[in-house]
């Protein structure tokens, strides 16, 4: 990951441990994971604890990267504001 966006110059870690606080929403992206696959397990039929923990923990293992991702670039959305006037060449 670049230190400063290539085209405005903007810090990618205004400060140490901004992203701290993406894990919050990482949370919440897990927890949509979660509910989404217990519901759909639920639908099509019965499962144990152990195959809802190891579906569950699969799904997690598997969207991690772009968890990881998605949840800094949404709380580094929430704090730096886009500027449309800002152009690349
Ligand atoms: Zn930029």
């Amino acid at each position: 990951m670049h230190d400063k966006c290539t085209c405005c110059h903007q810090p990618f870690e205004p400060e140490p441990g901004y992203y701290y606080g993406a894990m919050f929403i990482s949370y919440a992206f897990n927890a949509a994971y979660f509910f989404t696959m217990w519901v759909a397990l639920s639908l099509f039929g019965e499962f144990g604890t152990l195959e809802f923990s190891i579906a569950l923990i699969s799904i997690a293992a598997i969207l991690f990267p772009l968890t990881f991702r998605w949840s800094r670039v949404l709380w580094l959305n929430i704090f730096v504001r886009y500027d449309s006037r800002v152009k690349c060449s």
